[in-house]
């Protein structure tokens, strides 16, 4: 249930940004989720409309944005996206800098799991 702990904590992270903003009514939630997090994003779904349930973020229309993979290669230093699709452990065994094929590479970007923005409604609702 990695989706609906995590769903939790951004439903957690929203209901404090709408306290900070004084917003009554969340109505839009936009997350990026780095294809690199495992997530399901049906589950993940799921899991953020009941956690939202009897919030302030209750029926929020919630998007969510995939991250591309994004290596840097430690060799020459070119940055790449990676685009190959496939099962996640083929892709990062099989990830080599484009430019110069070394094997020597950090991932930067794929892991992510925020919120990106949050669209409200602030003040008294009529
Ligand atoms: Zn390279």
């Amino acid at each position: 249930m990695h989706e609906f702990s995590t769903a939790v904590s951004i439903i957690e992270a929203v209901k404090r940004a709408a306290k900070d903003y004084g917003a009554t009514r969340v109505t839009g939630i936009t997350i990026q989720i780095g294809k690199l997090s495992m997530l399901n994003h049906d589950q993940l779904l799921f899991g953020l409309e009941i956690a939202a349930k009897d919030s302030v973020a209750e029926g929020a229309k919630i998007t969510i944005e995939p991250l591309s993979i994004k290596i840097r290669c430690n060799q020459c230093a070119t940055e790449s996206v990676v685009s190959q699709e496939g099962a996640l452990y083929e892709v990062l065994s099989s990830l080599t800098c484009p430019k110069c094929n070394a094997r020597d590479i950090n991932v930067i970007q794929g892991r992510e799991c925020v919120v990106k923005d949050i669209q409200a409604v602030i003040g008294d609702e009529s």
